[in-house]
């Protein structure tokens, strides 16, 4: 059943398109009318194809012509390859794919699936389909899933059957169009994610989509399988070495290569001389081995720009499809036989070999006649041209090993060179071959492990390089605070600075204000000296006081006992008044009247001579009284004595008034007895005129009575009047006396009032010699501070002051030792005169250089006399900054601990999102069963597309990704 099949070569050219137009290219293809459409001329040049497809053909045409075929091919169980070659832009992937799921623009590959499904659907009931299909790409001889991201680098093995095939490429069972849609659309997400520029990356890399689909007749177990190819190729422009934006030298070499390869093959192929075919050159020339020159029915679609631009390519890539169409094939139906079939077959190959046994037996032996010097005669010799076979059996699909490069019988130019090399040799060279190629398929293999070892390991790094990022920015972060603690840090040291300033300013304030209180403590001596002097002041005056209180207890007692003499006398003429009192006038006799009167006038004389005597005693008082009253002002502060005197006074006053109330009582009973007196004389003067009415005789008496009544009565007017008088002038001295006291009161107040002041005065200033005192112990102390300062200045200054002296010394000794030196070599000189004026020279030098020294020296001490000031400010100033900077050095500790403590709070957030992550990657690969569900052509698959015919029967299985060499359904466990 094996048949000779030339590959199909159709051209296609797309229309100028707008860059073109734009930049004034020229269609320089021609189309010559007429015919069968299948030739082309470029400058004159022509070429014949099995197609041609001008600008202006449809998808659908292209289609149709060049594509349909092979789909009923690889469902009668031949392999198909589909190839678009063509510089970049030129329409591989228009031709290819197109757009998927638009009716006039969707490309050979979509327009192919739905023809699979609609044959299979119109297809016999007892056939079951399997179809499946792989994704993939070939970038710098690299195959990379496009089904499963983390497969980077597949290997090309081989099967049983010598046949390549990429090992481990995800399959995935599809039982309708729009599953092989999905995977199409999955696989060029999956190819756009993994590149930055997708043009570029396309028009350098191979895209294959695989379509193998197995049948099987359920009734007599025949089982057909075709594989069908459709590759978009790279841009088969030449990638220049220095042009390939972004790819270094290597890259450009391997971008190429492939391509390269493909030419070399189809040039090898196309001279039918060469034996060895270099298939295994590149990845991509092995994938296609059986598209080129193997079985497979193979169409190559040429794509061609016609702008004059693109002359030089479009003439290339038309050389590289006639050079391809030269190129024959062998197909044959990939059948898998069953047990009967082959037995048949064993049985006619025996019968085969014994009958070329016979046949070489014979020869054999007409050999050993001609060998013995016989002449064989042409009836004895043996026919060779007559057949061992009457009809040749078909080979077995894949019996008979197919060994590349090598040619087989079947094969154009087979047998050519056997020859030169004897069969036992040509056995060892293909076993040694053999064993390479499995070698080196086993490489294959490891790369591939190690790539995809790499790839892992990529995973990895991104995610440590993420892990990185995330504590860059931290380390960021940190670094911030960094800054803003070290900003902290010079600003608290400003601070420091202005603290140092402050403190500057404290200590020449502390001298001004040590230099006050100096001044404060002088004049504080001072007034102690002065607090002193009062003091003694106040001694002196108490001592005064002490007398004066002697004086006015001795006055008191004076007064006292005068006023005990006063109130006998007043009492004694109480006595006497009283006593006289009791006198009662006799109412008979003139005579005793006028006795009563002279001894009452005797009486009124003796008061008068007492009221003189008490007058002038009241006089004597008085002066007494001013006489204490000057001493009251004279002792001021004697107060509390001088009240007391006053008490007494007041005293005393009572005791008078009371004497001048008793007096004026008296006065008021002598007014009374008057009135008495007046009343007898009124009774006299009634008894007289009743006298005077009986007789007449008694009238002269009358008269003289009345005569001695009126010379009585004038006396006693004149004696009431006199009375009166001495009654009110008594009074007014009483009121003066009164007057008097109330001054004294009220000179008593202030004094006590004064009195108080003076004491309140005497205590603030008793406070305010404590708190002098207490300043005074203060300044004392911190002249005693100063004095121990001083001290240790002192020594200091000793101590330099020795170390100047030994200095000083050292200096004479040196000084001396030169001179001993410049005497010397002066007495040695002296009789050779010479060297003398250099040697004095050299002498007022140094003494020159000398006395600069002790000038530096001198200022070395002043500079360091005024160090030695400043160094306890100096020394101050260091201890702020020791403390600040202690301070702030606690602080950035903290600060340090806090960001250890955060950073491994999030180092361990970290590892546990990770692990998280980790834990949620494994529970989704975890394992899981996936069941091909079988379905009978024509049973209508639910995701199948709407408004397509049911047809009867054909199954097709369906499944998700299967690895090639599997038959069975079986678990898929991920190790991660
Ligand atoms: P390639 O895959 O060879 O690099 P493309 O298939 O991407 O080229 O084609 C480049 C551009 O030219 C695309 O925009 C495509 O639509 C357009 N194009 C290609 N062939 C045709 C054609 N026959 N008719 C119309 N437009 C085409
Ligand atoms: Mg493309």
């Amino acid at each position: 059943m094996a048949a000779e099949d030339s590959i199909r070569v159709v051209c296609r050219f797309r229309p100028l398109n707008d860059s073109e137009e734009k930049a004034g290219s020229k269609f320089i293809v021609k189309f010559p009318s007429g015919g069968d459409e299948n030739c082309i001329s470029i400058g004159g040049k022509v070429y014949l194809f099995d197609k041609v497809f001008k600008p202006n053909a449809s998808q659908e045409k292209v289609y149709n012509e060049a594509a349909k075929s092979i789909v009923s091919d690889v469902l009668c169980g031949y392999n198909g390859t589909i190839f678009a070659y063509g510089q970049t832009s030129s329409g591989k992937t228009h031709t290819m794919e197109g757009v998927i799921g638009d009716q006039s623009k969707q490309g050979i590959i979509p327009r192919i699936v739905n023809d699979i499904f609609n044959h299979i659907y119109g297809m016999e009931e007892n056939l079951e389909f399997h179809i499946k299909v792989s994704y993939f790409e070939i970038y710098m001889d690299k195959i990379r899933d496009l089904l499963d991201v983390s497969k980077v680098n597949l290997s090309v093995h081989e099967d049983k059957n010598r046949v390549p095939f990429v090992k481990g490429a995800t399959e995935r069972f599809v039982s309708s169009p729009d599953e092989v849609f999905e995977v199409i659309e999955e696989g060029k997400s999956n190819r756009h994610i993994a590149v930055t520029n997708m043009n570029e990356h396309s028009s350098r890399s191979h895209s294959v989509f695989l379509i193998n689909v197995k049948q099987e007749n359920l009734e007599n177990e025949k089982k057909l399988s075709g594989k069908l190819y459709l590759v978009d190729l790279a841009g088969s422009e030449k990638v220049s070495k220095t042009g390939a934006e972004g790819t270094v030298l290597d890259e450009a070499k391997n971008i190429n290569k492939s391509l390269s390869a493909l030419g070399n093959v189809i040039s090898a192929l196309a001279d039918g001389n060469k034996t060895h075919i270099p298939y295994r050159d590149s990845k991509l020339t092995r994938i296609l081995q059986e598209s080129l020159g193997g079985n497979a029915r193979t169409t190559i679609i040429i794509c061609c720009s016609p702008a004059s631009f693109n002359e030089s390519e479009t003439k290339s890539t038309l050389d590289f499809g006639r050079r391809a169409k030269t190129i024959k094939n062998v197909v044959q139906v990939n059948e898998e036989l069953t047990a009967e079939e082959w037995k048949r077959r064993y049985e006619k190959e025996k019968d085969k070999v014994g009958r070329l046994k016979g046949k070489l037996e014979k020869l054999e032996l007409e050999l050993s006649r001609w060998r013995g010097g016989e002449t064989v005669n042409l009836e004895e010799q043996v026919n060779l041209q007559e057949p061992v076979e009457a009809s040749t059996p078909v080979a077995p699909v894949q019996e008979v090993p197919k060994v590349e490069g090598l040619p087989q019988p079947a094969t154009p130019g087979g047998g050519i060179m056997v020859g030169s090399l004897s069969n036992e040799e040509r056995q060892k060279l293909e076993e040694e071959r053999e064993r390479l190629y499995q070698q080196l398929d086993e490489k294959d293999e490891e790369i591939n492990q190690q790539s995809q070892y790499v790839e892992k390991l990529k995973e990895q790094m991104l995610e440590q390089e993420e892990l990185i990022a995330s504590t860059r920015r931290d380390y960021e972060l940190l670094q911030q605070e960094m800054n803003r603690i070290t900003q902290e840090n010079e600003s608290a040291k400003e601070e420091v600075k202005e603290v140092l300033q402050a403190l500057e300013e404290l200590a020449v304030n502390y001298d001004q204000k040590s230099q006050e209180a100096d001044t404060k403590s002088k004049e504080n001596e001072n007034l102690a000296e002065e607090l002193m002097n009062k003091q003694s002041a106040l001694n002196s005056t108490s001592s005064e006081l002490q007398q004066l209180k002697d004086m006015s207890s001795h006055q008191r007692k004076r007064i006292t006992e005068m006023l005990t003499n006063l109130l006998k006398d007043l009492s004694e003429i109480g006595l006497a008044i009283g006593g006289e009192g009791e006198i009662k006038v006799p109412a008979d006799s003139n005579g005793k009247l006028e006795e009563e009167f002279t001894v009452a006038r005797l009486y009124i004389s003796k008061m008068k001579s007492e009221v003189k005597n008490l007058v002038q005693r009241c006089q004597g008082l008085e002066s007494y009284q001013t006489d204490s009253n000057k001493k009251i002002s004279e002792y001021e502060k004697d107060l509390a004595e001088c009240r007391l005197l006053v008490s007494q006074h007041e005293a005393r006053m009572k005791s008078l008034q009371e004497s001048m109330r008793e007096t004026e009582n008296k006065k008021r009973t002598l007014e009374e007895e008057l009135d008495a007196l007046r009343e007898e004389c009124a009774k006299m003067k009634a008894a007289e005129q009743m006298h005077a009415a009986s007789s007449r005789e008694k009238a002269e008496e009358k008269e003289k009575a009345n005569t001695m009544r009126v010379a009585l009565e004038q006396q006693m007017d004149q004696l009431r009047d006199v009375h009166q008088k001495q009654v009110a002038q008594l009074r007014d001295e009483i009121s003066e006396k009164q007057a008097l006291m109330n001054q004294v009161k009220d000179e008593n107040q202030k004094y006590t009032l004064a009195h108080q002041q003076l004491q309140q005065d005497y205590e603030k200033l008793k406070q305010e010699e404590m708190e002098k005192s207490q300043k005074l112990q203060e300044l004392m102390l911190t002249v005693e501070r100063r004095e121990q300062a001083r001290k240790d200045l002192k020594g200091l200054e000793d101590t330099v002051a020795k170390e100047l002296q030994t200095l000083h010394n050292l200096r004479k000794l040196f000084v001396q030792d030169l001179q001993a030196r410049i005497k010397k070599s002066v007495s040695a000189e002296d009789d050779e005169d010479g060297g003398s004026i250099a040697q004095k020279q050299k002498i007022s030098f140094l003494e020159n250089n000398l006395d600069q020294l002790t000038k530096v020296h001198k200022q070395l001490v002043r500079d360091n006399a005024d160090l030695r000031c400043e160094l306890p400010k100096l020394e101050k100033r260091l201890r702020a900054t020791m403390e600040r900077v202690k301070a702030l050095e606690t602080a950035l500790k903290e600060a340090k601990e806090g960001a250890m403590r955060d950073r491994k709070r999030y180092q361990y957030e970290v590892d546990r999102i990770k692990e998280a992550v980790r834990q949620k990657n494994l529970a989704r690969r975890g394992p899981s069963a996936q069941i091909a569900k079988p379905i009978r052509a024509g049973q209508h698959h639910v995701g199948f597309a709407q408004g397509m015919k049911i047809p009867p029967t054909p199954i097709i299985t369906g499944s998700a990704n299967r690895t090639l060499g599997d038959d069975e359904m079986r678990k898929r466990k991920v190790i991660s």
